[in-house]
């Protein structure tokens, strides 16, 4: 296989892993191949030609490549079909826990809605946050969602207008949300808290804690196939994962009986613009992953 091939497939069964496709499969080998050679009767012979049996010489054997040698498929492939041949991806991941068990954090509700959700939210004073919010910024975007985005908490102008990234942060997030296909009205948009911090501080747990059922059970009501998480208070909150958002972002992680990755808070792009082209990496990620589940 050449070399460029070779890359092009392990990039593909990478993605598939971070997807979370443990399992891949290869062909077996078919029996070996032969052909039918007759040989000619003798002069004179007036007995049907014997077939002759011939195995397939060695050297025409497609691809003798010691990764792909179980699954050599026969006749050569070209690109896109040995590609295809090398990765059977296993089911779609199910979405299951979140939505089927929920857990104490999100109690289940036949068939709520994020109406309800909002109701029993009401004009919340459960933390500190409240007294210097105008507006609780609740969540915004299509109930059904295939694709849900969880940023940190509402800023000045969000909390405002009482929408999630609409400030310049959100109109990047527009950007990336074009730039995949997508209309903003398609997915849901939310935080981990509902309530500016002052000055853009980052939430504190305690904050957190009191806000993130409600973020949970907005998710597990919308039933996304994809969450994707901007920024680290939302990848500590959704995943509890502590490490720094650079050395886990672009990756696939299992949440809940769905998936989620995680991604640079757009705030952080707009302060580092050389990023952009991690994030739109990543937004490609996103785009790939939802191709496939269709
Ligand atoms: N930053 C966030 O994390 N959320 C918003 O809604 C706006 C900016």
């Amino acid at each position: 296989m050449d070399e460029q091939l070779r890359r092009k497939v392990a990039d593909l069964l990478e993605f598939y892993e971070e997807l979370g496709f443990a399992e891949f499969y290869v062909r077996q080998p078919s029996p070996p191949k032969a052909t039918a050679v007759s040989e000619e009767p003798a002069a004179g012979d007036t007995r049907p030609a014997t077939p002759k049996v011939q195995p397939i010489a060695e050297s025409e054997s497609p691809l003798p490549d010691p990764v792909f040698d179980q699954a050599l498929p026969t006749p050569p492939l070209n690109d896109a079909a040995m590609l295809q041949a090398a990765i059977a991806p296993g089911p779609p991941p199910q979405l299951l826990n979140l939505f089927d068990s929920p857990s104490p954090t999100s109690p289940a509700r036949e068939n709520e809605t994020l109406e309800m959700i909002r109701e029993d939210l009401g004009d919340c004073h459960r933390c500190r946050l409240a007294a210097g919010r105008h507006t609780i910024v609740f969540g915004q975007g299509n109930p059904h969602a295939e694709l849900v985005f969880v940023g940190e908490g509402p800023g000045a102008d969000e909390d405002a207008q009482g929408l999630p990234f609409v400030g310049r942060a959100g109109q990047l997030l527009n950007r990336m949300i074009q730039f995949i296909g997508m209309k903003r009205e398609e997915v849901y948009i939310c935080n981990v808290v509902k309530c500016r911090p002052p000055g853009n501080r980052t939430p504190l747990p305690d904050e957190i804690e009191m806000c993130s059922p409600f973020l949970l059970r907005q998710i597990r009501v919308i039933r996304p196939r994809l969450v994707c998480c901007l920024g680290a208070p939302a990848v500590r909150t959704l995943l509890g994962i502590r490490e720094g958002i650079t050395k886990i972002r672009g990756r696939f992680y299992d949440f809940q009986g769905t998936k989620a990755l995680a991604t640079f808070h757009p705030a952080y792009i707009l302060r580092n613009p050389r990023e952009e082209k991690v994030l739109r990496e990543d937004f490609q990620k996103i785009a790939e992953f939802l191709k496939m589940l269709r």
